[in-house]
Parts: structure tokens; C-alpha cells; sequence
């Protein structure tokens, strides 16, 4: 059996990842046997790629050859570059992720190629996108994106469900600082609004130690601490050492022996750093967690004594400034259940693990998720009697439930035909026909008299109810799509197959067209047309197989579209 699925915190300093064993999840070890993994990426001096440990012991020293914190940049169209090679955020992404897959499938002595990975709330759909397709550059089969914060609330709530709150994700990384405020009601979460500093994290907190050291350097020996890159590193990673042993421990002695040479004379650093010290300096930081806070309360309109629960999230985290911060400042004790480094990554694990029915929705709080085709139902207009009417658009967070409201056609309708539709044309019958019922004894009377509401509930067990009311007497029918299996029937077509088409003569220059171009975008890097190409150029073949002329038509036009926007 080789289609376990891993879930994955693709951090921006640090990468984490985890698998369901006996429906719990479990941190997986990499090849440093480390549970965390920094998010860096670099060329070695051979030339070849270093990831993890390797490529941020180097960080500092050879920083032309290292990249960090590629996530800030993902979706984005810059250029990373490493030594003379440049690189888009989606690829070095990838280096990331194929490590990874490589560490999980050792370990669990398994071919690994399927994940779940987790983003931030406030991702757009490009970020989202991008990611999915650092995960298939790696060789891994994205079958979910999932918001951190829920990933977060999701390892927090195995235990405790069914209850009707507010929870606040504190997340604070190493150099970002994320909130979200989410809402479970009836066993759904939701994010209802999220706000954050993205630079704010640990470093600074390291920082504030560094300046320090330099501080207390200069009284001591009267000389300006001097700045070479070796000094730097010494004096990072001891600041990040002392500051985590304050996590644990009342004082720590930073001991930097032979940190600077003058004439002749070597000059050290050994200092007592108390707990009460840099908690001093460090206030001033956590100050500025208090805005991002006070925004998405507001912004859910909920003040802090609506809040039931504060999940604390992120390496930095552990610092104990930051729970009296928050006790102080919202006087809500922080969840102590949560490990911090590793909620996200256990999170999205146990999401694989609702993917593949190795956790049971019922053990778990059930999850929002995002609609990927536009949803609708046929409906007739003085123009046409194929038309699709949208009820749930695409990329609508679901669970979710939305209805519209049509009326009789014609004079004495005493039944109407429900057609459901999933896909983006305009032309009900070019989408995937989905399925169909009848209403029927609906009072005889004049055309536009009687109104049906048409309601769509979508449900994260993937199944989409459908469900049609008579306005006037209240009388209902319905069905139920089990959308999961719709979505692999989507999958499972071979467009390879299209020039078996009897319209392929007709569509033949254009696709090839459209190859052409994606092998150029794909040369030129530039992923997202390379992306929309590719998505529209499989939608047009798909289409062909399907003999689907009108659609194939529609496609063209976008395909065409997008050629000409190069
Ligand atoms: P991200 O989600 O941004 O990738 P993480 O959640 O992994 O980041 O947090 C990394 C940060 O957590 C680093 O700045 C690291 O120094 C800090 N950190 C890790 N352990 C501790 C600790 N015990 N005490 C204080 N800070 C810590
Ligand atoms: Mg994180």
C-alpha cells in the first residue's frame, strides 16, 4: 500500500512534517533526525543543492548561495538567486519539499507522494495555487491546502469538540506573527478574520540579544564589537541558544571566547542573561502583537470576553513572556495542550488522515476546505433554456450553504425538472452534469407566480445536497452528489485521448499553439501562465473527449485569450 498521505507545515523559517499512526499523528524524523526542518534552501560550493541544516549553517557565510524565507516570496513573480542559477519562490519551494518527501518516504519505508500542506489564513487563491504547485514540482500530489490557524485549532480539538466558540490563533514564527480569530459553530470551523505583523518573529527577539552582547562588549572592553561575517554567526547563534534556554531556565551564560582580535590582544564575551533581563527587552516586541489582535477582533466584531479559547502556535511561543502577555493583555489563560512547533504539521496530518479514513470525522472537528468548480443548476430565461445558474461560486469556502429562489415558466407548471451542473461555462450543458430530481405539486398558477427555492448545501464529507422547496406549500425534494467521487471521475478522463475526437481537425492549431507557449513559459519561468495554459489547454481536451463541442469552443476562446496575453 503506497498512498499514505503526510501533512506538512511548510513554514517560513521552519519546515515540519507528520503522518497518522493508529489515528494519532506523529512527527517524522529528517535525515539529521530532527523533527524541524529550517526552511532553507542553497547551492553548496560544488554546485549542488544543500536543504535544511546544511543550507542554514551556511546562511550566513555564503549568503549569495542561500535562500531563506522563500514563502514571503511565493506567488510573487520575483527571481531567487542562488550563485549565477536563478530561481522562481515555486521551485526553490520544491527543493524544500522534495527533501521532505525524501526524509518521510525513508522513514516510513514507503514511496511517499501525496500531502496535504498548510498555508496561512490570509494566503490568496495565487499563493495557494503556487503552493500546490511547488508540491507537484516535488513530486507530491497536493490534496489539500489547509489554513494553518485550522490546522492548528484541528490537532487542539481532537479532544475537545462539539462546542460552539471562538478560538484565537496566536501564531509567532520566526519572523512572522499571525492571528486569526476562528468560529466553530456545529462542528465547523471558520476563519473569520485574521491579521498579523510579518515582521515579527523570532529573530527579533534574537536581534534584541545581539544588541545586547554588542551593548555590554563595549563596556567591557571599550571597542566597537567588529561586524565580519564569522562574528555574526557566533553571535546569532548563541543569542537564539541563550534565548531559547530562557525559555526553560531563570539565566543563561552566553560564553563567546576569542571573539575579536586588537593589537595582539584577544577579546571575549561572557555574560549572565537573566530571564527578568530580556524579558525587559523583549516587552517591547510583544507590544506589537497588541494591534494585530485588537484588528481581528473588531474585524469579527467580537470583543475579548467573546473569545473561549487562545491557541498559542509557533516556535516562539515557548518564550513564557508571551502567555503572561496574553494574560495580561486579554486576561484569557492561552491553551497550554498544543505543542507549538508542531499543531500546524499534526493538524494538516490529521486532515490526510480524514482524506484517507484513518481518523474519523467524528473524532476531529470537521474543517472548512474551498469549492474547486462553480456550482449551479439549469435554468431557462426569455433566450435560452440552457443556462447555468451559479449557486455555489467556485472557490467559495465550504462547508457551505447557499439558495436562490426562481420561479414557474410557464402558466399551470405543476412540476419542474432540478438539473445540478458543475464547471464554469455559461452553457449549462457544456459543464459536468452532475444529476437530477423533480419537484413536483407545485399549485397551479400563472407563470412567475410560484417561486422554488433552490438550496445547495456542501458539506466537507464532500457531499453536496441539493434540495428543492415549494415556496407556497413548503413541499421539498432533493438529492445527494457525492462530490469526492464526481471529482476523481473529473480526474480519471485520459485527454491524451482527444485527437479521437471527431471535432480534434478543427482544434488541432490551437493546441498545439498552446503547447508551444507552455513549453516557452515553462522555459521562461514564468509559472502562472505556464499554470493557466496548461489548466485551460486540459479543460479544451477534456472537452474533446467528451465531444463536448460548445465547451471545446468556449475554451478555445480563453485559450486564445491567454496566448494573446503573452
Ligand atoms: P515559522 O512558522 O515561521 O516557520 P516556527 O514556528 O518554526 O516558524 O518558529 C521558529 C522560531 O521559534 C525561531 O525564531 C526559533 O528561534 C523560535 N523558537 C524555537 N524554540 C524556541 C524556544 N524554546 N524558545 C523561544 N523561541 C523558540
Ligand atoms: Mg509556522
Amino acid at each position: 500500500m503506497n498512498d499514505t498521505i503526510i501533512g506538512i507545515d511548510l513554514g517560513t523559517s521552519t519546515t515540519e512534517a507528520a503522518v497518522i499512526r493508529n489515528g494519532k499523528p506523529v512527527m517524522i524524523v529528517n535525515f539529521d533526525h530532527e523533527l524541524i526542518t529550517p526552511s532553507v534552501i542553497g547551492i553548496d560550493e560544488a554546485g549542488n543543492f544543500v536543504v535544511g541544516e546544511r543550507a542554514r549553517a551556511q546562511s550566513l557565510l555564503a549568503p549569495q548561495r542561500t535562500a531563506m524565507e522563500v514563502k514571503r516570496k511565493i506567488g510573487t513573480l520575483d527571481k531567487i538567486v542562488l550563485g549565477n542559477r536563478r530561481f522562481t519562490p515555486i521551485e526553490l519551494s520544491a527543493k524544500l519539499l522534495e527533501y521532505v518527501k525524501t526524509y518521510v518516504s525513508e522513514e516510513l519505508k514507503e514511496e511517499v507522494n501525496r500531502a496535504v500542506i498548510s498555508v496561512p489564513a490570509y494566503f490568496d487563491d495565487i499563493q495557494r495555487q503556487a503552493t500546490v504547485q511547488a508540491g507537484r514540482l516535488a513530486g507530491l500530489q497536493v490534496e489539500r491546502i489547509l489554513n494553518e490557524p485550522t490546522a492548528a485549532a484541528l490537532s487542539y480539538g481532537l479532544e475537545h469538540m462539539d462546542e460552539e466558540s471562538h478560538i484565537l490563533v496566536y501564531d509567532l514564527g520566526g519572523g512572522t506573527f499571525d492571528v486569526t480569530l476562528l468560529e466553530m459553530f456545529d462542528g465547523v470551523l471558520e476563519v473569520k478574520a485574521s491579521s498579523g505583523d510579518n515582521q515579527l518573529g523570532g529573530k527579533d527577539f534574537d536581534e534584541k540579544i545581539i544588541q545586547y552582547l554588542k551593548d555590554v562588549f563595549y563596556k567591557r572592553h571599550h571597542l566597537e564589537l567588529k561586524e565580519d561575517p564569522f562574528v555574526a554567526v557566533r553571535l546569532k547563534e548563541e543569542a537564539e541558544k541563550c534565548k531559547k534556554h530562557l525559555s526553560k531556565e531563570e539565566s543563561y551564560q552566553v560564553i563567546l571566547p576569542m571573539l575579536m582580535e586588537k593589537n595582539e590582544k584577544i577579546y571575549e564575551l561572557d555574560e549572565v542573561i537573566t530571564r527578568t533581563q530580556f524579558e525587559e527587552m523583549a516587552q517591547e516586541l510583544l507590544n506589537r502583537t497588541h494591534s494585530p489582535i485588537d484588528v481581528v477582533m473588531s474585524d469579527a466584531g467580537i470583543g475579548p470576553e467573546e473569545i473561549d479559547r487562545v491557541i498559542l502556535v509557533g516556535g516562539s511561543t515557548r518564550m513564557p513572556l508571551v502567555a503572561k502577555d496574553i494574560e495580561r493583555y486579554l486576561e484569557i489563560e492561552p491553551e497550554k495542550a498544543v505543542d507549538p512547533d508542531y499543531a500546524v504539521a499534526q493538524g494538516a496530518a490529521i486532515q490526510a488522515g480524514i482524506i484517507q479514513g484513518t481518523v474519523h470525522q467524528e473524532d476531529s472537528i470537521i474543517m472548512t476546505d474551498v469549492n474547486p468548480y462553480t456550482l449551479g443548476v439549469r435554468c431557462m430565461d426569455m433566450f435560452s433554456d440552457d443556462n447555468m445558474s451559479v449557486i455555489i461560486p467556485r472557490n467559495v469556502t465550504i462547508p457551505t450553504s447557499r439558495d436562490e429562489i426562481y420561479t414557474t415558466n410557464w402558466d399551470g407548471q405543476t412540476s419542474a425538472d432540478v438539473e445540478v451542473y458543475q464547471g464554469e461555462s455559461a452553457i449549462a450543458s457544456s459543464n459536468h452534469f452532475l444529476g437530477k430530481f423533480k419537484v413536483s405539486g407545485i399549485p397551479q398558477n400563472r407563470a412567475g407566480e410560484e417561486k422554488i427555492k433552490i438550496a445547495f448545501s456542501y458539506n466537507l464529507n464532500g457531499m453536496l445536497d441539493v434540495k428543492a422547496f415549494i415556496v407556497s406549500t413548503g413541499e421539498s425534494a432533493g438529492i445527494s452528489i457525492n462530490m469526492m467521487e464526481e471529482q476523481d471521475k473529473q480526474k480519471s478522463v485520459d485527454v491524451s485521448k482527444w485527437k479521437e475526437s471527431s471535432y480534434a481537425k478543427q482544434f488541432r492549431t490551437v493546441i498545439r499553439r498552446a503547447e508551444k507557449a507552455i513549453k516557452e513559459a515553462k522555459k521562461e519561468g514564468d509559472s502562472f501562465l505556464e499554470e493557466d495554459l496548461s489548466d485551460c489547454l486540459n479543460q479544451l481536451k477534456r472537452a474533446l473527449v467528451e465531444d463536448n463541442l460548445s465547451l471545446a469552443e468556449e475554451l478555445e476562446e480563453k485559450l486564445i485569450d491567454l496566448l494573446e496575453t503573452e
